[in-house]
């Protein structure tokens, strides 16, 4: 079992300081819940208060309507088709829309739906050319009922500035015709939205947050594994999945956490040379037996894999010598937030 821990106080203190900085933020809930899952970032996003969360996808609406009461925001474009064609007319969720052909089907079947219209951005996955932009602000004048809620920016992340970048989407929207609506934006630093605030001062900005909302205080999360069971091993003794031999005397142990979870195989601890190889043999053989380092960690201390992880469960070598926990400890588990799926969250 994988299980994580919320330091509550420290998790909602980060929460706060970033609201804090900027307080238009819409907080994002997508995929695995970065981590903690959707319908627990849902609640967060109740106690803090925000009038819209944003979710991935279509499907993920599910996991959060009845937690979080305010507006939805569907972060994937409408599609004439899959679970956004499905969607019957819902007050609280807003459309993404990035083509005309998109704009028209959707006022087909939903006239007085709530949209924001996304911009093509140097990322290049999706939304409107300034040239498409335009014809989009044309065709809304034929369609009253639609609610314009914003105009959506999706950037990339980290490098240079992209105030020159966005600065230029606002020029095509301004080119476009179009009132000014909120911006919703992602991955500008606070420097960046404040001199966008001084730039465009009749604009709304609102940033789309997940990682800095919900990981900002990595020191406020920690993963831990349930150790299921320990068998000693002497030298040679075969073990696990592919019959292999134990390196050395020691203890198969037995812990939660898997494929299943999003566990995966660290990189081998030895180097690839052959000189390295050698030194490793002379070590005692651990690296050239081709065991690779785990992500599990007893006593502060890494672990390797006595082979690869299983569905559920892991098997790591521990040597002789080295500390065995007991069955029902748990050990510390490092992981990819954004990857993992635990068993349990505990909010402590
Ligand atoms: C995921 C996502 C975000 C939030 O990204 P973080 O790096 O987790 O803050 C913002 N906007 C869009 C369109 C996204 O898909």
């Amino acid at each position: 079992m994988l299980t994580l821990h919320v330091d509550t106080a420290r998790f909602r203190a980060n929460q706060h300081l970033t609201l804090g900085k900027a307080p238009t933020l819409v907080p994002v809930a997508k995929g695995n819940g970065y981590g903690l899952g959707n319908a627990w970032l849902a609640e967060e996003a109740r106690l803090l208060g925000v009038d819209t969360l944003a979710v991935g996808t279509y499907d993920e609406l599910a996991e959060v309507r009845d937690v979080f009461t305010g507006s939805l925001l569907v972060l994937t474009p409408w599609r004439p088709f899959g679970s956004a064609a499905v969607q019957t007319h819902d007050d609280r969720v807003i459309h993404t829309i990035g083509r005309i052909s998109d704009l028209r089907d959707l006022a087909e079947r939903d006239p007085n739906a709530r949209i924001v219209l996304e911009q093509r951005t140097s990322m290049l996955r999706h939304g409107f050319t300034a040239q498409g932009l335009r014809e989009a602000a044309e065709l809304l004048d034929s369609l009253p009922g639609l609610q314009v809620e914003g105009v959506a920016l999706h950037l990339p992340m980290g490098g240079a500035s992209h105030l020159s970048e966005v600065q230029r989407l606002m020029n095509d929207q301004v080119a476009a015709g179009l009132p000014p609506h909120p911006v919703w934006v992602s991955h500008l630093s606070d420097h960046e939205l404040a001199e966008l605030a001084r730039t465009w001062p009749e604009y709304a900005f609102r940033p789309r947050t997940g990682t800095r909302l919900w990981l900002g205080d990595r020191g406020a999360l920690r993963v831990t594994a349930t150790v299921l069971d320990a068998h000693p091993v002497a030298r040679g003794d075969v073990f696990g999945y592919r019959g292999r031999t134990a390196p050395k005397d020691g203890t198969i142990l037995v812990v939660g956490g898997g494929t299943a979870h999003g566990i995966g195989l660290e990189a081998p601890t030895g180097a690839s040379t052959l000189k390295a190889k050698a030194g490793a043999l002379a070590r005692g053989g651990m690296d050239a037996a081709g065991f690779v380092r785990s992500p599990y960690s007893i006593g502060g201390k890494q672990r390797l894999f006595a082979e690869p992880p299983h569905m559920q469960a892991s098997m790591l070598f521990v040597p002789n010598g080295s500390a065995v926990p007991e069955i029902g400890d748990e050990i510390d588990v490092r992981v990819r937030f954004t990857t993992t799926t635990v068993d349990r969250v505990v909010f402590s």
